[in-house]
């Protein structure tokens, strides 16, 4: 993997990016870097918009808690989004944030909650799942922001899914222990992980997934996993068999 610098703090700011652009902090961010991180004029932060790639920036102070930063020059340019799409059901609060984080840190392209018939937490705040993705792209030096979808029910899902799509669907009752064979056969497909919540899925469901062309159910082992240990369970084999690893 090529070295970055990752010591250098990172920013998301939600502005396009040009050498010689000059983009305003809002109060939180200018909070962040001059009461948190106690940056001062002129120190330097790489900063991205999950478009334009990343770019290293300069600080000038405004004010006493206000500033701007004014960019420099590119540091490395946009990556393709990841082409994975990451289907799970909400979890309570906590699970959800680390969830949404490890998922990102993983690498899916896209954040889809899906609404089971087992699953607990039916509303999801897609602000804190999108902040949550953008916490952990910054921590992970990560460039593309997965896109963050609203809420769908499970058959709606499934009754849309792409052609070309295969579906990973994790499940603690697939017959196979080992989910390496199966995953290798998908190398270079376009891709998607369904994971189900606490109380897995119902019986109708797994008919239903049953019955679709482009689902392969896979096991995680011959233990029952929790949903978020399963994610990133799921995440690592995939990746490695049939990802970008
Ligand atoms: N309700 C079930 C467990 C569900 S675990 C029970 O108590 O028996 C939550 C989700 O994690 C599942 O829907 C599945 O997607 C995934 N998962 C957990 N353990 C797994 C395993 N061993 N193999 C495949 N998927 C697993």
């Amino acid at each position: 993997m090529p070295v970055h610098d990752f010591k250098s703090q990172r920013l998301f700011v939600d502005a396009p990016m040009a050498s010689g652009a000059a983009v305003e902090l809002d109060r939180g961010q200018a909070h962040y870097l001059i009461s948190v991180l106690r940056m001062k004029d002129g120190a330097g932060i790489r900063v991205f918009n999950g478009r334009d790639g990343e770019w290293q920036a300069v600080l000038s102070m405004t004010g006493r808690k206000s500033g701007a930063l004014q960019l420099v020059e590119q540091t490395r340019p946009q990556p393709p989004a990841a082409d994975l799409v990451y289907c799970f059901a909400p979890l309570k609060q906590a699970r959800l944030d680390y969830m949404v984080q490890k998922a990102v840190e993983m690498g899916a392209g896209a954040l889809q909650p899906v609404l089971t018939q087992y699953t607990q937490n039916q509303r999801i705040n897609l602000e804190r799942m999108r902040a949550n993705a953008i916490e952990a792209a910054e921590q992970c030096s990560i460039l593309s922001v997965p896109e963050c979808r609203e809420a769908v029910p499970l058959d709606a899902l499934l009754s849309g899914w792409e052609k070309d799509r295969a579906l990973i669907v994790a499940d603690e009752a697939a017959e196979e222990n080992n989910p390496l064979a199966p995953l290798a056969r998908l190398r270079g497909r376009p891709l998607g992980l369904l994971i189900g919540p606490e109380g897995g899925f119902s019986g109708s469901e797994r008919e239903t997934i049953a019955a679709m062309a482009q689902a392969v159910t896979i096991s995680l082992g011959p233990r029952i996993l929790r949903a978020d240990t399963a994610a990133v369970a799921a995440l690592t084999v995939l990746q490695a068999a049939c990802g970008d690893w």
